[in-house]
């Protein structure tokens, strides 16, 4: 599978939409100092569903939309897509995937897979297990190496989880643990309104 492009409107210093085509090969983003590079890897996070606004270099989340220069306005709005070239990797039956995080000054945040609305919940488990997920290694950032060399024992674990491809099982297995707990609850609760009854 391969990241084709990467488009960006309104976020962070992108008051213009930017498309960046990714070539086969290694593709290297070169700039000044604060010319947005790092902002570029922060859109790719973003999109793939971090919730995290200090993961992004933020306090708040609308930190991440284009806050306004001394020649442009702020804009209400930020929106990032990723194009990747499915060769089966993601779970769905189309070719190019497009995966959409968009967010408004209001605080409204929307996510699209190939423009049709979904839930974080959807992008997460799309990318499950294929190691580009936002917590994944796909993203090592500055001081990175250096965080998960010095990670307590149970965070390495988790790396090497995801890594592994196992993170969707214990993700299920969590879920249905959770129903089959809710389901006991409320089995003890028939009971009692039955002996109730009786
Ligand atoms: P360095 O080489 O120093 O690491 P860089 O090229 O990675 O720099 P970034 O850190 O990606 O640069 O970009 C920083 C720039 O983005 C700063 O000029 C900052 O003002 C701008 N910026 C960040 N958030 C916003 C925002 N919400 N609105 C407008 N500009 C922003």
């Amino acid at each position: 599978m391969q990241l084709k492009r990467l488009e960006a409107y309104g976020f962070k210093s992108f008051a213009d939409k930017i498309t960046i085509e990714f070539d086969h090969g290694i593709t290297a983003i070169v700039g000044p100092n604060g010319s947005g590079k790092s902002n570029i890897t922060d859109a790719v996070r973003w999109v793939l569903g971090e919730q995290n606004i200090r993961n992004l270099r933020g306090t708040r989340s609308e930190d991440i939309i284009f806050a306004g220069s001394a020649q442009r306005r702020p804009l209400n709005i930020a929106e990032v897509s990723l194009i990747f070239d499915n060769d089966g990797t993601l779970p769905v039956d189309f070719r190019e995937v497009a995966v959409t995080r968009r967010l408004y000054r209001s605080g409204e945040s929307e996510y699209f897979i190939n423009r049709s609305r979904c839930r974080l919940k959807d992008i997460y488990q799309l990318f499950a297990d294929t190691g580009i997920g936002h917590d994944g290694m796909s993203i090592i950032g500055q001081n990175r190496m250096e965080d998960i060399l010095n990670s307590r024992p149970e965070d390495r674990r988790a790396f090497f989880e995801e890594t592994a491809g196992i993170t969707k099982f214990r993700d299920r297995k969590r879920e249905t643990v959770k129903k089959l707990t809710d389901t006991e609850a409320n089995l003890l609760r028939v009971q009692d309104i039955m002996q109730e009854i009786e």
